[in-house]
């Protein structure tokens, strides 16, 4: 398969779904362990906006590739490496802690740049997963009050890998659920706007549930 029919593919189900919700989808192509020459390919194909899970990998292609796309930490974050990275992503998906919103609003105010940030919850409970328990993340926003340069948009999650993804559909329900939940309450600082779920083996269940980011890599790269 070619990337470009791969990507064919995922915006016809992304067409499908956003005229069932009326909404506009962003598809992520996940570019992790992809080299620069493919992922320059995948943007003449019309990708317009690319995801990496570690901080030395996305700074690395972003000095060969640039702002001509929009880039996405979708991995975990430490809070030494916010520095690499806090003058060039567009949207960190990964905030999971009140110390590492204290470190991206340190280093954002240093260049006067508000970063956009989606809240990372471990919906499933898994262990191996990162990201917040669903109950601790109404506390972590309140705590977010005060900061002016951290811009909470929405929520992030990873499903469990299984091999029938109707399986997960009642994670994604419950994403939703909670950033529903989360909009009435009206937090200073937090819109929910976005919510990235689904990956190449469920993102036609996460789009039926109501992503309007799909974190894309292994369909469109292999
Ligand atoms: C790798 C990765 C993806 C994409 O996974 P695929 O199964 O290759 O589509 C999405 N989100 C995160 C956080 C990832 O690390």
């Amino acid at each position: 398969m070619s990337i470009g029919l791969n990507i064919e593919k995922i915006n016809k189900a992304i067409e499908s779904s956003a005229s069932n919700f009326s909404r506009n989808v962003t598809l992520v192509a996940v570019t992790k362990t992809v080299s620069v020459d493919k992922i320059k390919e995948a943007i003449d194909l019309g990708v317009t906006d690319v995801g990496e899970n570690r901080v030395q990998e996305l700074v690395k292609k972003y000095e060969l590739i640039g702002n001509k796309v929009k880039w996405h930490l979708i991995g975990h974050l430490q809070r030494n490496k916010v520095k690499y990275i806090v003058d060039k992503v567009d949207l960190i998906h990964s905030l999971d802690s009140y110390e590492l919103a204290l470190e991206i609003e340190k280093r954002a105010s240093k260049i006067k740049r508000e970063i956009s940030c989606l809240v990372e919850v471990n919906i499933s409970g898994e262990e191996s997963k990162y990201g917040l328990n669903p109950s601790e993340v109404k506390p972590l926003l309140e705590k977010l009050d005060t900061l002016s340069f951290v811009k909470v948009e929405g929520l992030m999650t990873m499903a469990p890998y299984v091999e029938n993804p109707e399986e997960v559909r009642k994670y994604f329900r419950a994403l939703r659920q909670l950033s529903e939940d989360i909009k009435q309450l009206a937090f200073n600082n937090v819109s929910m706007k976005y919510l990235s779920m689904g990956m190449s083996n469920d993102y036609e269940v996460a789009l039926e549930e109501g992503a309007n980011i799909v974190r894309v890599g292994s369909a469109i790269f292999s």
